[in-house]
Parts: C-alpha cells; sequence; structure tokens
C-alpha cells in the first residue's frame, strides 16, 4: 500500500490505471490466494481484508474519504470481494470440470449430500465450493466429457488434414457494392459449388439459435443450443452440421460460407498447436475426412457479416429464429464453454447488488451499470485531471454544498453568494467564472439543452470530458 501511495497522491503521480495493474498485481493477488476456502469464516477477519480493497481503490481514483466504497468499487471495476471469492470458487470448480471423475467433484459430491443431510448447517451461509458446486449441479444440460484426452480419440489422418479455407476473398464491409462484388468473386471461382451458409446468434439471456442454409435446395436447419453454450461453439456447430447435410446427400462440390473468421481460423489451426482443444472442431476434422474419403470437395469462405450478402442475410434470420423454435438437439455443454460462465455469474450477482443498493444514489445516476473495463483507462488525461473528474463522477468533491455536508464548511453557499456551491452550479452557471467557451464547445456537439453536470459525465465521451477538463484547468480548479 505504502508502494502505491508513493507513486501517486490525489493531483499528482502515476495514471490510475497503472496504479490499478499495480494493485492488481501485488495487493489483490495477495487478497485472492485461497481466500474462498475462508468462507464462511470471522466476519470481523473479512472486514479487515475490505478495508485494504477500500483504502487502495480510494489511492487509485483519488477520491475523498467520504465518497461510498461501493462507488469506487464500480468506478475501478473491482467486485466487491466476498463475490470475488465466490467468483474464484466458481472458476476454481467449473475447470475442475475439464477433466472425467476429477476427484475434487467426487469429493465436492460428497461433502453438499453431508450438509444436505446436516441440520447444523441449515441456517448457516455455506462455503463457496458448495454454492459453486451447486450452480453446476443446476446447469440442465449435461457436460461433454472424454474418456481420454481428445486428441486421441481422433484419425490421425483427420488430425493432419489441411482444411480448404479462404479468410480473404477480397469482399469488404467497406466496398460500395460488397453484395455485387460478392457475386463476381463466387461466379468466377466457385461457380460450379454448392453453397451453405452457416450462422449462428445468441439470445443476451437466452439460447443461441444456429442455421445451416442450403441455397441452391433451399433446404433449411434450425437448431436450439443451451443457454451455456457460446455464440463460438454455435458457429463451429453449424459448420459440422453443413459438413455432416453434405456426406448425407453426397454433394461432391460444395462451398461452406460463414462470418465468423475465429470458428474458421480455430479449424484451420493444426490440433496439435491448438490451446485449448475444441472437441466439437475435432468433430468437424473426422467429418472433413469422410468426405475426402468419399471424394467429395469442401471448400470453407469467410464472408463479412450484414452487409447484404443474400445467403447470409438468410442464414441469420434463420439463426434468429432457431432461438425461440429451432430443434431441441441432443448436446452436451463444452467444458471451455462453462468455463466462462463464472464471469457471468459474477456480474450478475454484482449488478444486481449496485442495482439494488442505497448508498451512492447520486453516482448510480452517472454510472448506471457496471462496465467491463475502468473508463479511464483509454483516456489519457494527467493524474489530477483524471482525479477531479473521478471525483465529480463521485459526487464527492471539494464544492461548498459537499464541503458543508460532510461538516467541513458551516455554509453551503459558493463563494459568489448568488447560489448554493453545488457541480451545477460551479461548471454551468457561477459568475465567478466565464462559462462562454464551455458553452460554445459543448453547443457543438448537439447535446440536447438543459444540461446538467450528472448528464455530460454519464455519456463518458472523451470530447465532453476534454471540454470540462479545459473549464477546470483554465480556472486552476481542483475539486
Ligand atoms: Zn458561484
Amino acid at each position: 500500500m505504502n508502494i502505491l501511495r508513493s507513486l501517486a497522491g490525489v493531483w499528482w503521480g502515476a495514471h490510475p490505471f497503472n496504479l490499478k495493474l499495480l494493485y492488481n498485481a501485488i495487493v489483490r493477488s495477495v487478497l485472492d490466494y485461497g481466500t474462498f476456502l475462508l468462507q464462511p469464516g470471522d466476519v470481523n477477519a473479512f472486514k479487515k481484508l475490505d478495508s485494504i480493497q477500500s483504502k487502495a481503490l480510494r489511492i487509485i481514483t483519488g477520491a475523498m474519504k467520504s465518497s461510498p466504497v461501493t462507488a469506487l468499487q464500480v468506478e475501478c471495476v473491482d467486485p466487491p470481494l466476498h463475490l470475488r471469492r465466490q467468483y474464484l470458487s466458481d472458476k476454481f470448480v467449473f475447470k475442475s470440470l475439464q477433466i472425467q471423475n476429477n476427484h475434487i467433484i467426487t469429493k465436492l459430491k460428497t461433502l453438499n449430500e453431508l450438509i444436505e443431510s446436516s441440520s447444523f448447517w441449515k441456517h448457516k451461509r455455506l462455503p463457496c465450493l458448495i454454492i459453486s458446486y451447486r450452480k453446476y449441479l443446476s446447469i440442465q444440460t449435461p457436460t461433454h466429457h472424454s474418456h481420454i484426452f481428445p486428441l486421441f480419440c481422433v484419425n490421425y489422418k483427420a488430425l493432419i488434414l489441411k482444411p480448404d479455407i479462404h479468410l480473404d476473398m477480397g469482399v469488404s464491409k467497406y466496398q460500395p457494392q460488397p453484395n455485387t462484388n460478392f457475386n463476381f468473386v463466387i461466379d468466377q471461382d466457385w461457380n460450379d459449388y454448392n453453397h451453405i451458409y452457416t450462422d449462428a446468434s445468441k439470445h443476451p439471456q437466452g439460447c443461441v439459435g444456429v442455421g445451416v442454409y442450403h441455397s441452391q435446395s433451399k433446404i433449411v436447419e434450425k437448431i436450439k443450443l443451451p443457454s451455456e453454450t457460446s455464440v463460438f461453439t454455435g458457429e463451429c456447430f453449424g459448420i459440422y452440421k453443413a459438413i455432416e447435410y453434405i456426406l448425407i446427400f453426397k454433394i461432391k462440390k460444395t462451398l461452406i460460407l460463414t462470418d465468423s473468421k475465429s470458428a474458421l481460423q480455430a479449424l484451420a489451426k493444426f490440433p496439435f498447436k491448438s490451446q485449448p482443444i475444441y472437441p466439437i472442431l475435432l468433430d468437424c476434422r473426422k467429418l472433413l475426412m469422410r468426405c475426402m474419403d468419399q471424394n467429395l470437395t469442401v471448400s470453407f469462405v469467410w464472408i463479412p457479416s450484414h452487409c447484404g450478402i443474400k445467403g447470409n442475410e438468410i442464414v441469420d434470420g434463420i439463426a434468429n429464429e432457431a432461438i425461440n423454435c429451432g430443434d431441441i438437439y441432443c448436446f452436451k455443454n463444452y467444458s471451455h464453454d462453462l468455463v466462462s460462465l463464472p464471469k457471468t455469474y459474477l456480474n450478475n450477482a454484482w449488478s444486481a447488488q449496485w442495482y439494488n443498493g442505497d448508498k451512492a444514489k447520486y453516482y448510480r445516476r452517472v454510472q448506471p451499470t457496471i462496465p467491463s473495463k475502468p473508463w479511464f483507462y483509454k483516456y489519457n488525461f494527467k493524474r489530477h485531471e483524471t482525479s477531479s473528474l473521478i471525483r465529480m463522477r463521485l459526487g464527492h468533491t471539494c464544492s461548498p454544498a459537499h464541503l458543508a455536508t460532510i461538516g467541513v464548511l458551516d455554509s453551503n453557499k459558493c463563494e459568489c453568494g448568488a447560489d448554493i456551491g453545488d457541480l451545477n452550479h460551479i461548471i454551468l452557471s457561477c459568475p465567478l467564472f466565464d462559462h462562454s467557451l464551455l458553452y460554445s464547445s459543448l453547443s457543438s456537439l448537439s447535446i440536447p439543452f438543459p444540461i446538467s453536470v450528472p448528464y455530460l459525465l454519464h455519456t463518458v465521451d472523451p470530447v465532453i470530458y476534454k471540454i470540462i477538463i479545459l473549464f477546470l484547468n483554465s480556472f486552476k480548479l481542483k475539486l
């Protein structure tokens, strides 16, 4: 903590994002290590850890002592420690699922049964590991396991085959008429091929829909995959179904068109070097080998999405329909998809807590949702500028109004005597300052007037933030 303190004060020193990285590396890593095993534990001991976090976040942001910790956590995107403990436990358990018959899972099963049958645990907070295990149990779709290392399940010839993949067919979204250009390239290079389009799309809180569309015969396949599935797996599954279709109908020459570059890149990758291993892509390779054996030619091409290519638009619609009315397929969740669930659990728990909290009402207007990264990470403002902006966002600044609330000043009146000295008054209307430049810059941005400071800060727009900074700097204001 003293290292952090020596690197920055409120108005000088290192950029907060660098401080946050340093905190992650030297402080949080120590707080994290093995802590999920301590819960449920001594509440007062946990409070000591919490206070370390809040001290560190205060140094990072340069916030005032009065700013609520919950707000600082959101501002730095550093979750409350009890949620982080649960997250680390979830990650640990879901990672253990990758190996079949992992002894940790077997032990957790026994432990869970013991806890369920004991009256001691009825009204007690459960250990993190048990909560994680129950989350795993609540997933309805079974998990995909392979009894041996996945690569060993595949014929060597299938592992070393090189699929014919074209990632650049010379059609770009940014050309004037991508669709015409696309048709031209297809006519020239793949004229005698059958065309199968594939796509996947995910509903924000629900299932993944996969669409496969054979454009010559107009045959359509709609499949619905469980909500734990990632879009990537959905895209790979679309490709898998397309190859399966080729094998069933013994189509001599086929071009599979997808807008998922990552799926094609992963398929092209030599499986021995691919990390993680995607069993679905190994299955694709198995099918591709059968195609080769039967002299069926299969090529893949990447096409840009949402630029008017007809087949892609159709299959996009099919994938969207599949979310609601697709065929339910006997599917097993891949462990590489399950590994990303803890992050979702953390975000949901934290958002619920943030949304229902009663502290930091002002800050919640500025920052209603939890961002994925702190806003200041990409803004190259000076330390004192970021500190001012963060304090303004938190609503805890050295303005007369706030200083009076926390009992530092007797009166909340501004020095000009005209009004209460809050942020809106100081930045937008105080007669002591010249606001003409601020207003002329803001009015060129097509912002709806009348404006308020929380609204301006809510935008997280670098241009608006720069305008506020210029105003503060021109009057040497340190909020
Ligand atoms: Zn004033």
